[in-house]
Order: structure tokens, then C-alpha cells, then sequence
């Protein structure tokens, strides 16, 4: 999880590989009428995608048993794995949008994973470990007081060691205890963390420890309430390290769970209830992107995006985030790839996401502000 993406997760960072091949529909493009020149789309607008490996096929419906509205599609050319909450009506969805293969959906974590547990195992934790993050990001939502939270108040590493403790948990209740799953994993954290530099997933020091605070593995609801321990365990943990002696480092884990749950407790923002939560919350994974309308019919608007460090970031962030895209002729005869957003409920996805868009008419879109 880098930066720029506080409340998508990945086992690894993303590379943005935007290899595509782009089909143009030439005949189409030649013989327009040049006088009635106007917005038209000149390639399919679909979105992104590949068809899973029988492992990546196994972990869906594994992921699908976790959370039976899980909402699963498949990266063209990202690697990785991302999971999000969309919020519909009363309710909260969870969106995974991961690698069609798992020897690409775990990099660069399966290089020592592989010989501990089998590529399926692999897979299954991959998936459970997103549905975790929702889980998460679930509990915080729909607090037992009625109110609504964002669990990115969470530093990303606790976040993280909450997901791979559901995902521990929840492998070991589905396969047994015999696999080898929680040794695994710790061990491979540590690895890649050592070896990568990868201190946004080095959580097994964390999860090794937390896990002492999970007696119970019955139902998914013990899996939820381990991850959320975990997640405050890492918090506290984490304030002991930065901040000294506060607690002994040899403190029963209860002590460090409660010292993180405090902390917590003292920086989260907490809204009336969810609708209030999703009238106001915008992340910020899409903040550093400009977005640009480039035209708008109707409940159909065509929007470009540029980042300063990639250019054209139209295509990969539609890969990455699973929103249609295709090529464009603009009516004022320039080709374009853009994304095509239909419809208020897709623009105020996207604007959650932290899309502030140049409309049309030179007013900026943001969320709070267009549709409400
Ligand atoms: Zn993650």
C-alpha cells in the first residue's frame, strides 16, 4: 500500500504497466460525416479484464463463501490485488479487483511462500486476505453504536496485519490447523520485508505476536474480531516502538491491544451513521490524478486523467480501479482513450475514491459538492 493509496491494499507495490492493445476501429473513423462531428466512441468501452486460473477460480469461490456479495473481477496487465468498500444504500459491498493468476497476484510474497504451502493455499489467502480488509473496514463502518468510521484512521500496517490474521484464520478454519498457513506467512512477511524493502507488509513480527490475543476460531465473526485485536495490537505496538518505554517490551498483549485501542479511540473521526459517512467521506487515492470531462451527454460523461509522473494515466487507472474505457473521437476531432462513467451513481464512486474532475463547463466536480 503506497501513499497515495490510503484505503486499497495490495500484498505488494503496483506496478502500472499499461501495455494495452488498442483496437481502432478504423473504417468507423474514416467514413464519419465530417459536418454532424460529435463525441463518439470508435472501440467497444469495456472494462479491463482476464479470465482467472482454476486457483484464482477456487479462491473466488472461497472469497465468495467469506462474503457471499463479494464483488470479484480480474486485472488485464496490474499485478497485485486490491480490495474497496462501496457503500450501497444501508449496505457495504466489498470489491476485489485482483490478478487473473496467482503467480502474479502474490508477487513478489509467493517467492516464499512456494514450498511452504501449494499454489491453491496461496490463493485462497490472497482473496481471504482483501476480504479481510473489508471486514475491517466493515466493522469500523458499522460500529456497535450505530455510528460510521474510517478504518484508514488505521496506520496501513495495522491494517494489514488485521487482513492476514482474517486470512489466517479463516484458511485454518475452512483446511484444518495441519496447514501450514500461519507459520507461512509470518515467515514469508518477514522475508519479503527483509529482502524487498517492503515496510508497508512487514507484519510478521506483528501477526506472530496478535494472534496470541485469537483463542477462539469458530465463525467468521471470531475471524472479525481477531483482525480488528490484531489491527489494534499493531497500533499499540507500534506506539510502544516509536515512543519508548511506555509499555515493557515482554507486556502481555492485552496490554498493548488496549494501549492501541486508546490511541485509536483518540484521532478517529466518527460520523452520525453511515449515509452521513458517504454523504461526506472522500479518500485521497485518486487526488494526485487530473481529471478532465471531455464531453457529457445525458448521464454519460467521458473523463480523462493525467498524472504528473505517468502522463496519460486514463487506461491503467481503469485497469486498476474497473472502470469502462475505450477510444474516443471528441467533436472536435482529437482521439482519445478515456474511462465512461454512467450515471450519478458511478461519478460518486469515483469521486469517493478522491477524483476531482474539471468539468465540462470549467466548475470542478467533487464529492459533497455534485450530487448532493
Ligand atoms: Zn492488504
Amino acid at each position: 500500500m503506497s501513499s497515495f493509496r490510503p484505503l486499497l491494499s495490495s500484498p505488494h507495490s503496483m506496478m502500472v504497466a499499461a501495455t494495452t492493445i488498442q483496437i481502432l476501429i478504423a473504417f468507423q473513423v474514416l467514413s464519419a460525416p465530417a459536418a454532424s462531428a460529435q463525441t463518439r466512441e470508435v472501440t467497444p468501452f469495456a472494462v479491463p479484464s482476464a479470465s482467472p486460473d482454476r486457483y484464482m477460480r477456487a479462491a473466488a469461490e472461497f472469497a465468495r463463501q467469506l462474503d457471499p456479495t463479494v464483488e470479484i473481477s480480474y486485472w488485464g496487465s496490474e499485478t497485485g490485488a486490491l480490495s474497496r468498500s462501496r457503500i450501497e444504500g444501508g449496505a457495504v459491498k466489498c470489491v476485489l479487483r485482483v490478478s487473473a493468476k496467482i503467480s502474479d497476484a502474490l508477487t513478489p510474497l509467493n517467492r516464499f511462500l512456494s514450498g511452504r504451502i501449494d499454489p491453491r493455499t496461496q490463493a485462497l489467502f490472497a482473496l481471504s486476505h482483501e476480504v479481510g480488509h473489508c471486514k475491517l473496514r466493515n466493522a469500523f463502518l458499522k460500529r456497535v453504536d450505530g455510528r460510521a468510521a474510517d478504518a484508514s484512521v488505521l496506520p496501513s500496517l495495522a491494517q494489514e496485519a488485521a487482513a492476514d490474521a482474517y486470512g489466517i484464520l479463516s484458511i485454518e478454519r475452512n483446511l484444518g490447523e495441519g496447514v501450514p498457513i500461519r507459520h507461512a506467512v509470518i515467515v514469508s512477511r518477514i522475508l519479503a520485508a527483509a529482502v524487498f524493502r517492503d515496510t508497508a507488509h512487514a507484519t510478521g513480527r506483528y501477526v506472530s505476536e496478535a494472534l496470541r490475543l485469537c483463542p477462539y476460531n469458530r465463525n467468521d465473526a471470531d475471524a472479525v474480531q481477531c483482525a480488528i485485536a490484531t489491527a489494534y495490537f499493531t497500533v499499540g505496538r507500534i506506539s510502544t516502538d516509536e515512543q519508548g518505554a511506555l509499555l515493557a517490551l515482554d507486556s502481555a498483549p492485552e496490554l498493548v491491544y488496549e494501549l492501541g485501542m486508546h490511541r485509536v479511540a483518540q484521532t478517529v473521526k466518527l460520523y452520525d451513521d453511515i449515509a452521513h459517512f458517504n454523504a461526506q467521506f472522500s479518500g485521497r487515492d485518486l487526488s494526485r490524478f487530473a481529471f478532465k470531462e471531455v464531453s457529457h451527454h445525458g448521464d454519460t460523461r467521458y473523463i480523462i486523467a493525467e498524472s504528473r509522473a505517468q502522463g496519460d494515466a486514463t487506461h491503467s487507472l481503469a485497469d486498476y480501479y474497473g472502470f469502462r474505457t475505450g477510444e474516443l473521437i471528441t467533436d472536435d476531432r482529437r482521439k482519445l482513450t478515456a474511462m465512461r462513467i454512467d450515471g450519478d451513481a458511478e461519478l460518486d464512486w469515483l469521486l469517493t475514491l478522491g477524483a476531482v474532475i474539471l468539468a465540462e463547463d470549467g466548475e470542478s466536480l467533487r464529492k459533497g459538492a455534485a450530487l448532493r
